[in-house]
């Protein structure tokens, strides 16, 4: 039985798929140059190896193409772990472009960006990194992954920091720090609070504010900003589970999302926020205040 709400994805993403075929042949020219066409026109210098559910794209000869098994091990491997934690299924392949390096997707792609994820089209655009990211060079990658299945199984993102939030919690999920060993996103959250440089959920609730922050990278790291957000998803989830957050996260409007945190979890956000204030309060000194669901995920 297909949903209301996935009824219209699949008219709109067949929809669209068409109307690119069509623009394909008018042009003479392969469909998979114009897969996303507002960001890279174009572009046809990609291999690409199939894996469990991904189309994995890499530039020839570049230090991704020799390094395509583990690459493409690691992303299905995030791919089961995000559907087990939303608890969704997807039954789609996901096209991820791994561009060589920061530099060549900067210079191919025409927007600022670290990384991208462009859910209608089920499409990621993504940098082999040249060094460790959290837990090893290929930890980051699955960011992007939890936004393309986000899209197609809980909604349309209204707030953006709820976006992010889920994004860094999920694809951070096992991701500890220090020993005794404390979960990364909470971890950073809790150094920023210490640091007075944690925002209101007023704050990150105005998708202007999150995206100028979002875009000075200067700020960004000032305040830790998507673990920030992850920490703040984290424990909303472990509080009261993945199902309630796949109702609030669609409804979670600029102008009315705390009458739907209310409707959801039948409590104020603003007192959910002072609650979390105090685990991060404790975080540092206490470790993990609920060990149990912690330990489920570690890899
Ligand atoms: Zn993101």
């Amino acid at each position: 039985m297909i949903s209301s709400l996935n009824y219209q994805r699949l008219v709109y993403r067949y929809g669209r798929c068409l109307v690119l075929i069509l623009i394909a042949c008018t042009l003479g020219c392969r469909a998979s140059q114009i897969l996303f066409p507002e960001i890279d026109p174009g572009d046809e210098n990609w291999l690409t190896r199939e894996s469990a559910h991904f189309y994995i794209h890499c530039r020839p000869n570049s230090e991704a193409e020799e390094d395509m098994e583990e690459i493409a091990a690691y992303l299905d491997q995030k791919f089961t772990q995000i559907c087990e934690i939303l608890d969704v299924e997807y039954e789609n392949k996901i096209s991820y472009f791994i561009y060589s390096s920061a530099e060549d997707l900067k210079k191919n792609v025409s927007q600022e960006t670290w990384g991208f994820a462009v859910g209608e089209y089920e499409a990621i655009g993504y940098f082999y990194p040249t060094m460790r990211q959290y837990d090893s060079r290929l930890g980051g990658l699955g960011h992007e992954v939890v936004h393309i299945i986000v899209y197609w199984t809980m909604g349309v993102r209204e707030l953006h920091f709820l976006d992010e939030g889920i994004a860094d919690a999920i694809d951070k999920y096992s991701l500890q720090w220090s020993r005794p060993p404390v979960l990364w996103a909470h971890w950073r959250a809790a150094l920023v609070m210490k640091r007075g440089n944690l925002l209101s959920i007023s704050q990150l609730s105005d998708n202007k504010f999150f995206r100028d922050l979002r875009y000075n990278r200067e700020l960004y790291h000032t305040y830790y900003l998507y673990d920030q957000c992850g920490s703040f998803v984290r424990y909303l989830i472990d509080r009261y589970g993945i199902e309630k957050f796949k109702r609030f996260f669609p409804a979670a409007k600029e102008d009315s999302y705390q009458a739907a945190f209310q409707n959801v979890y039948g409590l104020s956000i603003h007192d959910f926020e002072e609650d979390w204030h105090e685990f991060l309060q404790d975080y540092l000194t206490s470790g993990p205040s609920n060990p149990s669901t912690s330990e489920v995920w570690h890899p």
